[in-house]
């Protein structure tokens, strides 16, 4: 059985903390350690952040956010109709930011993909983005190998 959930929330930061919340909940049922619920929640944070930052520029717009659960894989995808990325690879290099000297450091994608075990990167000019990251729960646990 496949589990899913999805949410849409305004692209203003204190829903930062909501989203990561949320996603980190739905996956409670798969019984997540604390290194795995902080690593979901950290990635979850970089991928929010960067669609009010970036894809709306803090004007505001829409973010969603989809999960699912499929064995004890769990699946997340942050989307945003905002401006794009003209070139993927580039933006997925460590340090490669667009707003340098705002604190923005270019790491947000690197920590996604350090943290996650699937990682992927959809996005077109002046449509929007989709970050797509998946990872598998309790898979050091012994009864889950
Ligand atoms: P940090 O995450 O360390 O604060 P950053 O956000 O610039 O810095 P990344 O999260 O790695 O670094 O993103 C790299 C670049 O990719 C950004 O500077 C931006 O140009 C682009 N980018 C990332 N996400 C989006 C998005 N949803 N929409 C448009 N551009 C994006
Ligand atoms: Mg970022």
């Amino acid at each position: 059985m496949v589990n899913h959930m999805r949410l849409e929330c305004d692209a203003v930061s204190e829903n930062e903390v909501f989203a990561r919340n949320a996603v980190a909940l739905f996956a409670l049922p798969l019984e997540p350690d604390l290194a795995e619920l902080s690593d979901i929640k950290t990635a979850v944070s970089e991928a929010v952040t960067n669609c009010i930052v970036h894809a709306y520029r803090g004007q505001g717009g829409t973010i969603g956010i989809e999960c699912a659960i499929e064995k004890r894989t769990l699946h997340i995808k942050i989307s945003d109709k905002g401006r794009g990325i003209p070139d993927v690879e580039a933006a997925l290099r460590p340090f490669f930011t667009t707003l340098p000297g705002e604190e923005r450091s270019g790491m947000g994608f690197t920590i996604m993909q350090t943290f996650m075990s699937g990682f992927k990167v959809e996005s077109a000019l002046d449509k929007g983005t989709v970050v797509s990251m998946s990872k598998a729960i309790g898979a050091g646990k012994k009864e889950n190998a």
